[in-house]
């Protein structure tokens, strides 16, 4: 006879189980994501470093849901093909984002495993980490994530994790990212054209993600990537992209 704890314990696990595969059952056959499991820092698939040292790191393949703690998206998966765009972000925190002690301890001090479970918080579908000069694609396109108000139905956001200006820009790095984070996302049927900023969707971002990067990562890549900026496309109070980015 199994005590009322148990029978809970029970019930807690049919309940999951059910939630996971309600999300899951959710997408349609075309979106869904090929199951891929890239040993790596817990799971998270980490690649070889390239020659530069930069690592790329493709956890989304792994993601099959959306975790209940997850308070940056919506539950329910949504099309692939709803998705044209990636909006572009800073995370505007200086230096990146910093590791609290009881999260690296978590990770046996790995800060490069850690910043990733970090990321992990944030509603950003790829992110570039400076520090780490790691290049994470995080969740899947079908994740409707909150990363860039009236875009969000429509589009992917990538974050360079950082503060501009401030920092100092890892060109190269993030031009790299930014590479890899495209491809990866077109690799599993991701439709992207587009390129905004997330000043074209919050007059609250204004320098969102700043000339800086708008010019020295997101422009030079345009033809290389086949990807459309759409300067003067706003939605709610957005602002359209300024002259000065647009300059390089
Ligand atoms: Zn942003």
């Amino acid at each position: 006879m199994p005590t009322v704890d148990e029978e809970l314990e029970r019930i807690r696990r049919l309940l999951e189980g059910a939630h996971e595969r309600g999300l899951v059952g959710a997408l349609g056959d075309e979106d869904k994501v090929e199951g891929h499991h890239n040993p790596g820092a817990h799971g998270a698939g980490e690649l070889e470093p390239d020659d530069e040292g930069m690592l790329f790191v493709e956890s989304f393949r792994n993601v099959t849901s959306v975790p209940r703690g997850f308070t940056r998206g919506r539950n329910r998966p949504r099309p692939l093909s709803l998705v044209t765009t990636v909006v572009i972000h800073q995370t505007a925190v200086g230096g990146g984002f910093g590791l609290s002690a009881r999260l690296l301890a978590r990770h046996q001090g790995q800060a490069f495993s850690a910043r990733q479970d970090r990321y992990r918080d944030t509603p950003y579908h790829g992110v570039y980490s400076p520090i780490d000069r790691a290049s994470v694609v995080q969740w899947p396109a079908w994740v409707h994530s909150f990363h860039g108000n009236g875009a969000n139905d429509y589009s992917v956001g990538w974050a360079y994790d950082g503060k501009l200006p401030g920092d100092v820009l890892d060109l190269h790095g993030a031009r790299s990212a930014l590479r890899h984070f495209v491809t990866a996302m077109r690799e599993v049927g991701v439709g992207l054209r587009y390129v905004e900023a997330h000043r074209q969707h919050s007059n609250q971002r204004g320098g969102d993600p700043g000339a800086g990067i708008w010019s020295l990562v997101v422009r030079p890549l345009l033809d290389e990537l086949g990807l459309e900026e759409r300067a003067d496309h706003t939605t709610g109070s957005g602002l359209k992209l300024p002259s000065d980015w647009r300059r390089a």
